[in-house]
């Protein structure tokens, strides 16, 4: 009798002390991203229970064997994250390409602020300058000639570079910032951010109506839902920047070369290197690209050179294999199949299901794949339908992290899904869609 006790008590103590380990492990984990304003934190701070909930799907599968999860916890509990756009799904092309991309950067070099001293970007990287107006060329989505190259660390710096070029310093009140709802939900965080004396964010574009000056932001495809975009104030005093992160062929048919003032692209989702950071803007204005580059010079002294010189291969590589005898092979063919066969999954998951809708998108010809196609946009922008109000918290419920259209400055019974994950979450995510019924 002894001896079973003396057992069970070891037992006890075994798994009191497993518990207080991984609790510990978990308070050290939530701690740290609280310090380093992580990802999650700094965009949205609300969403810590998503958070936590990612996190303890990533501790439970660092600390258990994978063949144990499988048992313990099947791939239909698992929670699937596709609140953030990140570009993953890009991942298994660029490792079949192996070494085609690969960069080495000897030690010494790249150690100098400057790029080329002559240029009004003095920190734009040639070779990078060159693929760049390439790439237009070879998929015909934008104007490049008579045009100024500013490189920034992302579009997201660009956008800033914009606001502080375009807005009037004479002006005793913040010029408006606005974007037709709904919007990039980055947009108002980042324009108020600063809470600058230059300009303020001033919400939908369509309900705005105040005179003077004003800065029109036009995402086309639109970020959170798909549609292409003019712009929507009638003012005569705006100030426009289109930015086409999304004119891609693998999202949508270019039905010809975008020609405006001020264009902000970036490889986040054309060639799905996010990690770069990198990404570009054309500015007809000298002026306005002269004062984009002050600003990225005041803010990061330029853009990191390694960077550049890796963005500038994969281009040139994306080029090459679109022009050349492996065009079936190329990236924008492999990344539209991709997108088609995700967008039938998706809206085959919604029939079934029968809780949510997607809309349509008009077929057009795409001048650079010579098809017609609806568009297929980097991410689904879902309304849940019938009494369901709050529509990330519906599917928070069925363990599916979106981001809700409350953030997109519309009503919650839309919510955002990205559909750039890899292609295990995705599945996982398209065949529990298509079961929930309520
Ligand atoms: N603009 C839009 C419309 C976007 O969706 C994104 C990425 N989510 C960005 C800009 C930011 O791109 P980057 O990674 O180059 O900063």
């Amino acid at each position: 009798m002894a001896y079973i006790l003396s057992v069970f008590a070891v037992r006890n103590l075994l798994v009191l002390s497993l518990a207080l380990n991984v609790s510990l492990i978990l308070r050290v984990l939530l701690l740290h991203d609280s310090q380093d304003g992580s990802f999650n934190g700094f965009f949205f701070a609300e969403q810590k229970e998503e958070a936590l909930a990612t996190k303890i799907t990533r501790l439970s599968s660092s600390v258990a064997p994978s063949s144990s999860l499988t048992m313990a916890q099947g791939d239909e509990d698992r929670v699937i994250n596709l609140d953030h756009g990140d570009p993953t799904m890009y991942e298994s092309y660029w490792q079949k390409k192996g070494d085609e991309t690969t960069v080495v950067i000897p030690g010494w070099q790249f150690m100098s602020y400057f790029s080329d001293a002559t240029r009004l970007c003095w920190f734009l990287e040639p070779e990078f300058a060159k693929q760049i107006v390439r790439l237009h060329n070879v998929v015909g989505n934008a104007v490049t000639e008579n045009r100024h190259i500013v490189v920034g660390t992302g579009s997201t710096q660009l956008f800033q570079a914009a606001l502080y070029a375009l807005s009037p310093c004479a002006e005793a009140e913040p010029i408006s910032v606005v974007s037709a709802a709904p919007y990039y939900s980055s947009y108002p965080l980042i324009t108020d951010c600063l809470k600058s004396r230059l300009y303020k964010w001033a919400g939908d574009a369509r309900s705005f109506s105040k005179n003077g000056p004003y800065i029109e932001l036009v995402t086309s495809p639109n970020n959170p839902d798909g549609f292409a975009r003019r712009s929507v104030v009638n003012g005569s005093e705006g100030i426009l920047i289109h930015d086409l992160a999304y004119y891609w062929p693998q999202y949508t048919p270019i039905s010809s070369p975008a020609n405006y003032d001020l264009m902000l692209f970036t490889v986040s989702k054309s060639t799905g290197h996010a990690g770069m950071r990198i990404g570009w803007a054309l500015v007809k204005d000298e002026d306005v690209a002269r004062k984009m580059t002050k600003y990225i010079e005041i803010n990061t002294i330029g853009v990191s050179k390694d960077s550049q010189v890796r963005a500038a291969k994969v281009l040139k590589v994306i080029s090459d294999n679109s022009e050349g005898p492996n065009e079936g092979d190329s990236f924008f063919e492999f990344s539209y199949r991709v997108m088609a066969k995700r967008w039938k999954q998706l809206r085959e998951a919604v029939q079934q299901s029968g809780l949510f809708s997607v809309s349509d998108f008009p077929p057009q010809l795409c001048m650079f794949l010579n098809r017609v196609f609806e568009p297929q946009p980097a991410f689904a922008w879902i309304k849940c339908e019938g009494d369901i109000e709050d529509c990330e918290s519906f599917l928070r419920g069925k363990k599916i992290l979106t981001r809700g259209g409350k953030h997109f400055g519309v009503n919650p019974n839309y919510v955002r899904i990205s559909m750039l994950d890899r292609d295990k979450n995705y599945e996982t995510f398209v065949r529990r869609l298509s079961t929930i019924r309520s």
